[in-house]
């Protein structure tokens, strides 16, 4: 039989469950990426990494994979009646849009095999014996770590993939401009420390991981393998599939909040310009931002302490610093920045309440007194935008206004 194997976010020649599927059925497969002008990810920074690893991919596979831009399942449906295709193979997925993909796949009438391959526990096992979705955060991650079998790496002979070209569609070479030493110095030297230096930005102690992760360009065993050592690492890791099984069971999260909250949002598209340009007149949130800006990475505190400014101090919607945030991450992923973000707001499914404001002045006196961080991205000093405490206090006074109206609208 013919198979095709359409590459998602699983970019990587090793430990690919996709690819020993062909290997070990002797397959003569056809190789293939669609750029989708869907896809979310095509209008973020985000793509750069994703081009990249493709290009590394396609030539460790002897320069095979097929490029193709347009409709994902239309090209899919040309690809079956022009080259007999019998079979298509993919990585299952979870956004919504992926899942009504996978779902129409199967009237193109060719087998399907949908590969588990991105989480180490596919939301299934996240249920309760109620079969709802474990919501607290301590009690998914019980659950996760009873029921993840972490297996070892997936191995094959690549040697024996028998591809097909079919057509004159190369795929475009493309700079990688991922930081390979440092995520392998980190697993080598930086994971032990994890625990006490993984929360404070000015240290570097993170992994680095997150665009490479987002794109497949290391399989979530390979990451559990890696990290394993600190129980800290591994429950950082475990958010993640955490707040992708939270988008597939309740999609619509990624428009509306999860808690019914009706906030009377800003519009102000200056103050937002401002939040954007780091102008805000807080050293440690322009700090942020213009790395944000500039890198396309900044360390978890700083997201938070970003998107807390502009949700609770500028009382912008947090859906803005979302597509922001998307739009300029190099990790963008839409389930973790939207969870994160409705995190943020006091309106998502992890406990935070809304009255925890994030203090910029506190945050950079805890972990950046001498200003080390700040001056190496700050470019100018601005007045500040608004007075922190008083405009604090009045969004946890609009947020209990808008709280209490939403459950009598409920009643
Ligand atoms: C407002 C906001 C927006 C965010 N948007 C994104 C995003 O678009 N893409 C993204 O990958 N992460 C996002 N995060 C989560 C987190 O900040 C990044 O995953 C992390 O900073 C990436 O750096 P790292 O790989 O060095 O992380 P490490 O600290 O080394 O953690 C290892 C891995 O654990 C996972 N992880 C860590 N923290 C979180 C978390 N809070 N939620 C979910 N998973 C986590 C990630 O996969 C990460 O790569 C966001 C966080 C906030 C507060």
């Amino acid at each position: 039989m013919k198979s095709l194997l359409l590459f998602r976010k699983d970019l990587r020649a090793g430990d690919h469950k996709g690819l020993k599927h062909l290997i070990d059925n002797q397959r003569e497969s056809i190789l293939l990426y669609v750029e989708d002008p869907q896809d979310r990810l095509l209008k973020s920074r985000g793509y750069a990494i994703r081009r990249g690893l493709l290009s590394r991919l396609n030539r460790r596979l002897g320069q095979k994979i097929h490029f193709e831009r347009g409709d994902t399942y239309t090209i899919l449906d040309q690809y079956v009646k022009d080259f007999g295709v019998g079979e298509i193979v993919l990585q299952r997925q979870y956004e919504p849009w992926e899942v009504a993909l996978q779902e129409k796949l199967k009237s193109l009438n060719v087998r399907v095999v949908l590969v588990e391959d991105y989480l180490l526990l596919p939301p299934e096992g996240g249920m309760k014996s109620d079969g709802t979705l474990y919501l607290v955060f301590k009690a998914f991650y019980e659950n996760w770590l009873k029921k993840i079998t972490p297996e070892g790496p997936c191995t094959y002979d690549s040697s024996q993939l028998k591809t097909l070209w079919v057509k004159d569609a190369p795929v475009e070479e493309a700079p990688n401009p991922l930081d390979y030493p440092a995520i392998d110095d980190f697993f080598m030297n930086g994971v032990a420390s994890y625990a006490t230096r993984g929360d404070d930005f000015t240290l570097e102690g993170t992994s680095r991981v997150s665009a490479l992760l987002n794109n497949g360009g290391i399989s979530p065993r390979k990451l559990w393998y890696l990290g394993r050592i600190s129980d800290a690492f591994i429950r950082q890791a475990a958010f993640r599939e955490y707040y992708i099984h939270w988008m597939y069971y309740y999609p619509e999260v990624l428009q509306k909040n999860f808690k019914r909250v009706d906030y009377p949002w800003s519009s102000s598209r200056e103050d937002f310009l401002k939040w954007q340009r780091a102008e805000t007149g807080y050293d440690l949130v322009d700090a942020a931002m213009t790395q944000l800006n500039e890198e396309g990475w900044i360390h978890g505190r700083l997201r938070m302490v970003a998107a807390s400014f502009l949700i609770k101090d500028l009382h912008i919607d947090w859906r803005w610093g979302e597509a922001y945030f998307y739009e300029k991450l190099n990790d963008a992923d839409t389930a973790l920045n939207v969870g994160n973000w409705q995190w943020m707001a006091g309106t998502g499914a992890l406990h935070q309440p809304y009255f925890r404001v994030m203090s910029p002045l506190a945050q950079k006196e805890k972990y950046d007194p001498d200003g080390t961080y700040c001056s190496r991205f700050l470019k100018a000093v601005h007045e500040p935008m608004v007075d922190h405490k008083i405009s604090r206090q009045l969004f946890i006074e609009n947020f209990k206004i808008a709280q209490e109206q939403s459950k009598k609208n409920e009643a």
